[in-house]
């Protein structure tokens, strides 16, 4: 059984959104379906999440390098990694109108007409038995499902329906002014091709020998057709994606150890193994000889957050053949040039944001001595991946506290990030950032004028101790290891 918890994800939500992490874009103009800006403590997070994953594949690693290549590409490229023919989602077209709907759009409007009309259960049956129908890929079943409820054409009123089919996800957009086929040019949908097209620019640039990776971290789009949940499923969203060179033959054992190296790295972060599993892939994609999911137990249930791919040499041998170029490697430890096979780690960056967030997130409620009922809300992020890590809290706004305050925040913020508050009471400045996830409050009172030391608050534990001023930098910087 699936288990999900819409509430909690509403209250994620809503969270996200009142404390400056995610909101939707363009507000003002009602939001733009699928599309999301991050504020001041999001951006910061989504910063720290990208700088671990950059970190330990370049910097832990001693044969794997970053590129950042372009948004736009030569519009070949996608033609050679098979997504203008292969990248696509269901269609269908009303007869006696022509006009065309994406399938998903179609039953969703019939789904609203029938809840406006009181038929609840009608629309949220239809919607279900919809993301199922996507998900098997059953073109012939979602025709059936649209008439069998008959569901009509908004302009011919009819229920003269072409069969479904497929539509392409890449959005693409007109290089230069005149608009002409030949200026098509499409927004990546991954950004796994920059790295395939630089391959030879990398490996002899850096002098890169096989075994090697290319890691990039960029923009990827994608007419996403079932796109409701939140910064689960973007049509613009952000990929850490890693591609590893080896030897043909050798590909069985590098998917086992990339298998392994991307769950260390998650654990590593703190999250708990059993909200993890593997998931194989028994429908393969055309370019795969194996495929394997990374799925976290979400608020919406076991849902991917990476995927890792056993490419072959399916990428490079077709850009090889679209180019006319070669695209292989002379190893020298065996004397033949070949087209190196690809094992790929590829995670969504906001997805792996909504997994920080969502197993952060907690509403707690106990009794306080005095047997009155106390709660808030608090964000456990791991140390090493919350936005502000440490706030200094001056008691009063006088008798030279802010100053002694500030004073630490000098000394810290080279370290790490800082954020200094002398509005309201401590009680409501706590909870402020147990909402915003800081580990750790300093508080800054008389007594620290006397003797150099602060009260430092714990977050998770609510727990506080006197420190030296001296001891502070040094106990955050700690926990962030
Ligand atoms: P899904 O099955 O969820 O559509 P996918 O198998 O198409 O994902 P890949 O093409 O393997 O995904 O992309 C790799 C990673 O990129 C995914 O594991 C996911 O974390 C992220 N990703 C893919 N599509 C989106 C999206 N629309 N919004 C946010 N992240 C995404």
């Amino acid at each position: 059984m699936v288990v999900t918890d819409q509430n909690k994800f509403q209250a994620i939500i809503s969270h996200a959104k009142e404390y400056g992490f995610v909101f939707p874009s363009s507000e003002i103009y009602d939001g733009l379906s699928a599309v999301y800006d991050y504020g001041p403590w999001g951006s910061e997070l989504k910063k720290n999440i990208r700088d671990s994953w950059w970190s330990e594949m370049t910097r832990m690693h001693d044969n794997i390098v970053g590129i950042d290549s372009a948004i736009f590409m030569h519009p070949t490229t996608w033609k050679a990694s098979g997504h203008v023919d292969n990248f696509s989602d269901p269609m269908i077209d009303n007869k006696d109108s022509k006009k065309r709907y994406r399938v998903d759009h179609l039953i969703e409007g019939f789904a609203d007409e029938q809840a406006k009309a009181g038929k609840q259960e009608v629309a949220e049956h239809v919607v279900a038995e919809m993301d199922k129908l996507l998900a098997a890929n059953d073109l012939a079943g979602l025709k059936m499902l649209i008439e069998e409820y008959k569901m009509p054409c908004q302009v011919s009123g009819t229920v003269n329906w072409t069969d479904v089919r497929q539509f392409n996800l890449m959005f693409s957009t007109q290089l230069g002014s005149l608009a002409e086929e030949s200026d098509q040019i499409y927004l990546r949908p991954e950004t796994a091709q920059g790295i395939f097209v630089n391959f030879l620019n990398v490996q002899k640039t850096a002098r890169m020998k096989i075994p090697f990776g290319i890691a990039q971290v960029g923009k990827a789009f994608r007419n996403e057709i079932v796109a409701r949940q939140f910064i689960f499923r973007m049509r613009e969203f952000e990929q850490m994606e890693m591609q590893f060179f080896i030897r043909p033959g050798s590909q069985k054992e590098w998917y086992a150890y990339w298998k392994e190296e991307r769950m260390k790295w998650h654990l590593s972060l703190g999250f708990p193994k059993d909200m993890y599993r593997f998931h194989d892939h028994t429908k393969l994609a055309h370019y795969a000889d194996a495929a394997v999911d990374i799925e976290f137990q979400f608020p919406i249930g076991w849902k991917e957050v990476e995927g890792i791919h056993s490419r072959t040499d399916f990428d490079l041998s077709s850009h090889q053949q679209f180019s006319g170029k070669k695209l292989q490697y002379f190893d020298p430890e065996i004397n033949q040039n070949y087209v190196p096979y690809v094992i790929e780690t590829s995670i969504g960056l906001d997805r792996m944001f909504l997994l920080t967030l969502s197993h952060a997130y907690a509403e707690e409620k106990w009794t306080k001595e005095d047997g009155s009922e106390d709660s808030r809300t608090v964000l456990r992020f791991p140390a090493k991946l919350a936005p502000i890590k440490l706030a200094v809290l001056p008691l009063t706004k006088k008798d030279g506290l802010p100053e002694i305050a500030r004073d630490i925040i000098k000394d810290c913020r080279q370290d790490f990030y800082c954020f200094y508050e002398e509005k309201d009471s401590i009680g409501k400045r706590y909870r402020r950032m147990d909402a915003l996830g800081t580990p750790f409050c300093v508080t800054v009172d008389h007594q620290t004028k006397e003797d150099s030391t602060v009260t430092i608050r714990h977050r998770d534990s609510m727990q506080q101790e006197r420190v030296p001023i001296a001891s502070i930098k040094e106990l955050v910087r700690a926990s962030m290891k």
